[in-house]
């Protein structure tokens, strides 16, 4: 069996058995009861936390060494200036338009109207960060501190400097990078390794999560939940199609089926940040793009480009703007998504940030923050739903990007989807 099927018949697997849980640790006192809450806290979270964390293990080496041996690769001519520029204004426009959809559709649905404002009120917001030091944190003044910090961003930067700095030391350049590429050569085996795992990891995480999962939530909330989804759907299969075809000509089928294992994993990890090794592998080996290319647009991707987060926070904006009675004008909306642009990019891509980083644009729209209680029950399923289109528009802007410069792999792009190329790395 193909790996990419097995992970997906374990992630479904893993839904069903976590649900029967669900519903059988609801009978007291039997056997059962206890033996599902044994399987769930010794088992399932122990796997998938170790699973978890060994995705995160590679993320900061691998972001470092193919960032360094993309960027000299790209050298430091107008290219790689035209790229970044070009993979920026990809990214922003993206969002700008996934949160503009989400805005537009949840006006139509109005998942929020007849909503009770019951326990309201128990959310109590975080402080999200401003638009000036998200700006100044770029720049790293330690570059281990950034890597022990996981900071992407700051990686991002130095990975860059070193790169340019590797193309222009002459001989000892050349050296310096032939380590690099081994290095490379060694981690991208190690992600290899780990996606053999894949289907155990997988399977953990989701049974653990859907045996807590209490469906009731998700009834209560369910135009809401609705709304968001076919948003996320109609984004992915509307607007990323769209411009794939617009700008490359390539197929946008084969393009999904090509990122399906970058989706699966971004859907059980609720990480845009955990999948960066798996996103960069599927990029590469199956969707065709250059190294050069993906080894910067991915991990930016993956810290600045959430085009999910912003539809949830499009909906979510509505949806408690109709629950509080509150009128937003047209000028108001414009700055939400213009807010919400700017928070996808503040949103770090781990689990549940957007929920923090909506409180940036429920002030913008004069919306009470505390409205947030009302969808905090579904969201940990929407924060999978939507990591999974985050991550499949960095795979779609890489595309573009690289096709640009003449760099997709057009024969890895049409053929690789029936192979389980990723396996080999
Ligand atoms: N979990 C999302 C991601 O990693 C971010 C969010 O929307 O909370 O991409």
């Amino acid at each position: 069996m193909k790996l990419s099927t097995k992970i997906f018949l374990a992630m479904l697997l893993g839904v069903i058995v976590g649900s029967l849980l669900n519903v059988f640790s609801g009978v007291t006192e039997s056997f059962i009861a206890e033996l599902s809450t044994w399987l769930v806290d010794s088992i399932f979270d122990l796997v998938g936390q170790i699973f978890v964390a060994s995705l995160k293990l590679l993320v900061v080496p691998l972001v470092f060494v193919s960032l360094v041996c993309g960027s000299s690769a790209m050298g430091a001519n107008a290219r790689m200036g035209r790229m970044a520029v070009k993979t920026l204004g990809l990214y922003m426009l993206t969002t700008a338009l996934a949160i503009t959809l989400a805005l537009m559709l949840a006006n139509v649905i109005n998942p929020g109207e007849g909503i009770e404002l019951g326990n309201a009120g128990a959310y109590q917001p975080t402080e999200p960060p401003s638009l000036k030091s998200v700006l100044i944190n770029i720049f790293p003044t330690n570059p281990v501190k950034a890597m022990v910090e996981g900071n992407m961003l700051q990686i991002i930067v130095f990975s860059i400097l070193m790169g340019v700095a590797v193309t222009h030391s002459g001989a000892a350049g050349e050296k310096a990078l032939e380590v690099f590429q081994s290095f490379n050569e060694v981690i991208m085996k190690m992600v290899a390794f780990l996606m053999h795992l894949a289907p155990y990891g997988v399977f953990c995480l989701l049974a653990k999560l859907f045996s807590e999962l209490g469906l009731s939530a998700i009834l209560d909330l369910a135009l809401y939940f609705a709304t968001v989804a076919l948003v996320l759907v109609l984004h992915a299969a509307g607007v990323y199609s769209l411009l794939l075809n617009l700008f490359t000509r390539l197929n946008p089928i084969t393009f999904f089926k090509n990122v399906r294992p970058a989706m699966l994993f971004a859907f059980s990890t609720a990480s845009s940040n955990a999948t960066i090794p798996v996103t960069m592998n599927v990029a590469r080996e199956r969707v065709g793009v250059d190294n050069g290319i993906a080894s910067f647009t991915v991990p930016l991707g993956a810290t600045i480009n959430m085009d999910g987060t912003a539809i949830m926070q499009g909906v979510a904006t509505v949806f408690i703007s109709q629950a509080y009675n509150v009128d937003i004008s047209m000028g108001g909306y414009l700055a939400v998504i213009a807010t919400a642009t700017l928070a996808s990019v503040g949103t770090a891509g781990v689990p549940g940030v957007g929920l923090i980083t909506l409180s940036m644009v429920l002030q913008q729209a004069g919306l009470p923050v505390e409205g947030i209680a009302l969808i905090i029950g579904v969201d940990r399923l929407l924060d999978m739903m939507r990591t999974a289109i985050n991550v499949s528009g960095d795979c779609m802007v890489s595309t573009v990007v690289a096709n640009g410069e003449g760099l997709v792999d057009k024969t890895v792009f049409s053929e690789v989807s029936d192979r389980d190329e990723y396996v080999e790395g």
